[in-house]
């Protein structure tokens, strides 16, 4: 019995395995067509100033409206289309949209107060030649101010490739543009170097922000990374602030700048629109 039930498991295995495989070559071929066939949508999550509440930027993430599959979170594609070369066509329209929206937003009376579009960008495509010509190009067509862009990037694209990396960011810093290291702390920069990285803001990882109310070692941990931001005069921004607790705490030691879901989810355009209507005194 035993015998029958280990093919029967294997055959099992051996089917998903292969289902798998189909899918994601399903996805491959299909990710091509995302850009062209308009299939990308951007949410936005608001970022606000925590001791006032205000809204200062949003965070614009992707979504693929699959043709059969639903709405897809960038978990489920990012890095397929990493692999596959397609998230250059996927980025590149989620910096042009992006600012679009976000230029639209700033021009109205609700929005003059929202200071920048926070846009996160993979490794890869930081790393095809000609993205800062790129970002310098949708600035120039959206009339995006290079202030009003924030771009999120990840630990480890700044420590490996740093000659070419560094150049880029420094060329990017020098027009104007502000660069965030995202989901900070779970990666492995060193404190020297970290202190060297043409960097302006830190976005503290959610991991460490879910436990702060029970752990005092996390909570040292959160307000040790807080003041080396302000010791190395990095803003920094607090990522999946759930509860009243976390946001208090995080005014507590000093942490500027939070987003999360006792803020807002991220919503569609429309949703933004709203809410800065509501929030915001019209001049
Ligand atoms: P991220 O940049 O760290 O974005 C934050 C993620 O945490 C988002 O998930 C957001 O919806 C979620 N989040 C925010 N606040 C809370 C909270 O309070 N609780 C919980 N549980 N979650 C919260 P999302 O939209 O699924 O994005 C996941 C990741 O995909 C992003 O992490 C980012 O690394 C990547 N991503 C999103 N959009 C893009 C894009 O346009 N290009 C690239 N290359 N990557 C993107
Ligand atoms: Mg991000
Ligand atoms: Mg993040
Ligand atoms: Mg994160």
């Amino acid at each position: 019995v035993a015998k029958t039930d280990g093919k029967r498991t294997w055959r099992l295995y051996r089917d998903e395995l292969h289902q798998e495989m189909i899918r994601r070559l399903e996805m491959r071929s299909a990710l091509n067509e995302a850009v062209p066939g308009e299939q990308m949508r951007l949410r936005y999550q608001p970022i606000v100033d925590l001791p006032t509440g205000e809204v200062v930027g949003l965070e614009a993430l992707v979504r693929w409206q699959h043709p059969a599959r639903g709405l897809l979170g960038p978990n489920e594609f990012i890095e397929l289309s990493e692999e596959n070369g397609s998230v250059v066509a996927i980025g590149g329209w989620v910096l042009r949209e992006a600012l679009r929206t976000f230029v639209n937003w700033h021009s109205s009376p609700a929005g003059a107060s929202l200071r920048y579009m926070s846009v996160n960008v993979s490794a890869r495509q930081f790393r095809t030649p000609g993205f800062v010509d790129q970002v310098r190009e949708v600035l120039a067509e959206t009339g995006a101010r290079p202030e009003w862009l924030l771009l999120e990037i990840t630990e480890s694209l700044v420590l490996h490739d740093a000659d070419q990396v560094w150049a880029d960011l420094r060329e990017l810093r020098g027009m104007g543009i502000r660069i965030a290291i995202d989901d900070f702390g779970t990666g492995y920069s060193s404190l020297s170097y970290l202190s060297q990285m043409p960097v302006d803001v830190l976005k503290i990882d959610k991991s460490f922000i879910d436990d702060i109310l029970h752990s005092t070692q996390q909570m040292a941990l959160v307000e040790t990374i807080v003041s080396l931001a302000r010791t190395l005069e990095l803003a920094v921004v607090a990522e999946g602030i759930e509860l009243d607790g976390h946001r208090q705490a995080l005014v507590g030691m000093g942490c500027p700048y939070g987003q999360g879901y006792l803020f807002s989810k991220p919503v569609t355009a429309d949703e933004i629109h709203q809410l800065l209507a509501g929030t915001t005194t019209p001049r």
